[in-house]
């Protein structure tokens, strides 16, 4: 487990090796290097161990939830890392929005743990439409991606699947509504073929988009598919 988290701080991209944090994202400690200090760190919202196991919702004895009772997923289980609160949902927003890319790597790193027992052939970041790249200037699902794959050994594969619709946002909708928003929304290539995929995301909400992206995964010959999110909302 160490040595996954000691690549991933090894191997860092180029504008983390640029851009070091000098202090802390959320009280502003002095904290050079990491993205955190103890202290918040400590107290950061971890995913509880009783959670759903196949869209990793919390759930009072760690059984499978009502939601993927009725409505089973594509995606055969989710891990996440933290909960969808405060201050995760922070410091996710500061990530996308303020393009504090450094988050990446700290994500990565407290990500590698939960996932380093896990069988996988390759990780797929979840796309983004390229109208929200150009808007963005990059796609945060591949920059957290990118350290945890070399962190783990797995190959990544941010060209294998694309976003054909820019679709609107999920929450708020009824499932019925959420499924027919996303239908047919992603399109993913044979490489996927005979492959055991990890879809990779910052966050989980409703979970419309990774099954999309997941029964797309399938449709192109993809053996099992996994939801992998940073941040899961409860
Ligand atoms: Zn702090
Ligand atoms: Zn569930």
């Amino acid at each position: 487990m160490s040595n996954i988290v000691s690549r991933i701080l090894n191997n860092c991209t180029n504008y983390v090796q640029l851009d070091l944090p000098q202090a802390c994202a959320l009280c502003g400690a002095r904290a050079i290097g990491t993205a955190l200090c103890p202290g918040c760190l400590a107290d950061l919202p971890w995913l509880p161990p009783a959670h759903c196991p196949q869209c990793a919702r919390p759930t009072p004895d760690g059984s499978l939830c009502g939601s993927c009772l009725r409505h089973p997923p594509a995606f055969s289980r989710s891990l996440a890392c933290f909960l969808y609160a405060p201050p995760i949902d922070g410091l996710i927003q500061q990530f996308k929005y303020g393009k504090n890319l450094h988050l990446a790597r700290f994500f990565a790193t407290h990500f590698a743990p939960q996932v380093a027992n896990r069988t996988v052939d390759l990780i797929l970041p979840m796309p983004l439409h390229p109208k929200r790249i150009k808007e963005r200037g990059f796609n945060q699902a591949i920059e957290i991606a990118r350290p945890l794959a070399r962190g783990l050994g797995v190959p990544l594969m941010i060209d294998v699947a694309h976003r054909l619709r820019d679709t609107p946002a999920q929450a708020g909708l009824p499932h019925d509504a959420r499924l027919k928003n996303i239908k047919g929304a992603f399109v993913c290539d044979a490489r996927v073929k005979g492959k055991r995929v990890a879809l990779l995301d910052d966050v989980m909400t409703t979970g419309a988009s990774l099954n999309e992206l997941a029964r797309a995964a399938l449709a192109a010959g993809a053996v099992e598919v996994e939801a992998w999110v940073v941040a899961r909302t409860l």
